[in-house]
């Protein structure tokens, strides 16, 4: 009697402990949106990353030892464009990082944001600042710092499938208007080919608003409401009360790039910012809780593909 019972405890324990290593794994690891914000400090601190700047150059060399560190494959796309505004050319580069998941049976999900920097600030209040790049701590540099913690965090705990983080240059080359030369970087990349590689693309800009204010975006809504649906239902479930289920704006961004390639794809974005494309686009207008909710939300859908849409 003794003896069975030992055995029952010993049975009781490794299911126990079978139940935990599995928890273990099937729980979604914590975004740390301190860490993240750090990381939004630390692009901004390199300068406007303009292309073919300084910062730019420098901030690029960080991402890859910064990927590299982490033991993360990372390649890049290296093109030129001809600046319609001076004629020069002008080398753009996107990074892409690759996280293998542990099953390698379908297709991963892409996760992308802009790291550029607008070469002006159309929109300062001060007309003389006018043609000065903007710092871009929301307008780029925010989505990134997001990509970064993933990074840490996939690297640390493999996804149930594999995710591609991708940062695109040139996002924001064009001036107002000319709609042909934005989303420079996007547009190579959907141009190698992106049609049947992921599952889907979420596009990140604009999302470290200290204010944050997140709606549906029109286009994305318009194309692939399903993925729209997968993202505001997961995030009244964990309680982001700074999602509002609405569109609100139609914007032009990466993700109608690699629409066009035949991904779908959907921009998160909050649009209503006041700083867009001025000088006062700077770290003290963003927040670490509004980079963690982004986060938060992209851990819990990385983590559960029984939320993707089935199609
Ligand atoms: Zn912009």
């Amino acid at each position: 009697m003794y003896r069975l019972n030992q055995l029952c405890l010993a049975a009781l324990l490794f299911a126990a402990l079978g139940l935990s290593c599995s928890q273990d794994s099937s729980v979604p690891p914590t975004f740390d949106g301190p860490r993240a914000f750090s990381y939004l400090e630390r692009q901004v601190a390199f300068g406007p990353r303009v292309p073919g700047s300084e910062a730019w150059t420098n901030c690029r060399a960080w991402y890859t030892s910064f990927f590299d560190s982490l033991g993360l494959k990372v390649d890049s796309q290296v093109f030129d464009f001809v600046d319609p505004y001076s004629g020069a050319t002008l080398p753009l580069v996107n990074l892409m990082v690759s996280v293998a998941g542990r099953s390698t049976d379908q297709p991963g999900i892409l996760l992308a944001a802009h790291w550029d920097c607008r070469p002006r600030c159309e929109l300062a209040s001060d007309p003389s600042l006018a043609a000065k790049p903007l710092d871009g701590a929301n307008d780029g540099a925010s989505g990134v710092a997001v990509l970064m913690e993933l990074a840490v965090l996939l690297a640390e705990q493999p996804p149930p499938l594999g995710v591609q983080l991708v940062l695109f240059d040139g996002e924001d080359w064009g001036e107002p208007g000319d709609l042909e030369y934005y989303m420079l970087g996007s547009r190579e990349f959907a141009r190698r080919s992106v049609r049947g590689k992921y599952r889907f693309a979420i596009v990140l800009d604009m999302i470290g608003d200290k204010d944050q204010q997140i709606y549906r975006e029109g286009y994305s809504q318009q194309y692939n409401p399903s993925l729209n649906d997968m993202v505001f239902a997961a995030a009244s479930r964990l309680g982001l009360t700074t999602f509002h289920d609405s569109v609100k704006y139609y914007i032009h961004d990466d993700h109608l790039s690699l629409n066009s390639g035949g991904l779908p794809a959907i921009d998160l974005i909050d649009f209503d910012y006041p700083h867009w494309h001025t000088e006062r686009d700077t770290p003290d207008k963003c927040s670490p809780e509004a980079l963690e909710n982004v986060g938060t939300l992209m851990v819990h859908l990385i983590y559960d593909p029984s939320l993707w849409p089935k199609n």
